[in-house]
């Protein structure tokens, strides 16, 4: 065990290499995550009302990260290890399952190419480190959030309250900001989206955003502490709002179709943990404050 340890850290390509792997493994999982957990949600709540209004509750069968088993959803041929190996098998399956030939959706390789890539770029960009392992959580944590977001518009709390708690708790030991910063990072990060959408709702009647939203930017804050908070809402209204006109005009979108703000936070989010420092330190020299 310390043999392995003392390869990755003088070799830094082997835990360059070692991430990426661990991320197409884990991209894999995370599309078991983004496919069951909004389903999950939705049946713990027919459950909960059924349960309110005195019946029984109508799912039986259990249904959860783990069962049942991975099986195409057209004729319920069950997918193998082999067949599961991250984007290798999509190709090698061209796509289709192998039983019916129905198309298998391109999602499934592309969220474990990006989980990849973004694994062995944290292990390039921190080294193997601590702060390394928890940049980890925080990508895989936050690229579940934002496929779930833009499929159904949940941010679910199972995954925005742990990443709070995991930020705050890696942050003890300082390792991208002070304590401090992060709890106050948290705090400042859910009232300032809670302000925005009452301020919001009072002046047009309409609800901008939802309450995930503000748990999402409360998790960031204690990520990356209160001083990026200011960087991560300007990236996020930015590219939000350019993204936003865009499908507008392009897809004759009503301005009443909700478009979820959960990706751009999480973008932001990011973006603040790689380049927060350099980027703030630049923006505050623009305006020649020390
Ligand atoms: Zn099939």
């Amino acid at each position: 065990m310390t043999a392995l340890i003392e390869i990755l850290q003088s070799h830094p390509f082997f835990f360059v290499v070692l991430c990426g792997i661990a991320g197409l493994l884990v991209g894999s999982f995370l599309n078991v995550v983004i496919h069951r957990l909004p389903k999950m949600m939705e049946r713990e709540w027919h459950d909960q009302c059924a349960e309110l209004n005195g019946n029984e509750p109508e799912n039986v069968l259990p249904y959860n990260l783990f069962m049942p088993h991975s099986a195409c959803p057209n004729c319920g041929h069950k997918i193998s290890a082999l067949e599961n190996i991250p984007v290798i098998s999509y190709l090698l399956l061209r796509g289709k399952c192998k039983d019916c030939n129905t198309h298998i959706s391109a999602r499934y390789p592309i969220v474990e190419t990006v989980s990849g890539l973004l694994g062995a770029y944290v292990a390039w960009h921190f080294g193997f480190s601590l702060a390394a392992l928890a940049a980890l959580l925080f990508i895989w944590m936050l690229l579940a959030l934002i496929c779930i977001d833009l499929d159904t518009q949940l941010l679910p709390d199972d995954i925005t309250l742990p990443l709070l708690w995991l930020g705050l708790l890696f942050n003890l030991s300082a390792t991208f900001i002070d304590i401090n910063s992060a709890v106050i990072g948290a705090i400042t990060g859910y009232l300032a989206l809670w302000s925005i959408y009452w301020l919001f709702k009072l002046a047009t009647g309409k609800e901008g955003m939802g309450y995930g939203d503000f748990k999402l930017l409360a998790a960031i804050g204690a990520w990356v502490g209160w001083q990026m908070l200011p960087l991560v809402i300007m990236l996020s209204s930015a590219v939000g709002t350019v993204v936003g006109i865009t499908l507008i005009i392009a897809a004759r979108l009503g301005r009443n179709v909700p478009i979820p703000f959960g990706p751009y936070l999480a973008g932001g989010g990011v973006i603040a943990l790689f380049w927060g420092q350099p980027l703030t330190q630049n923006y505050l020299q623009l305006f020649s404050i020390p």
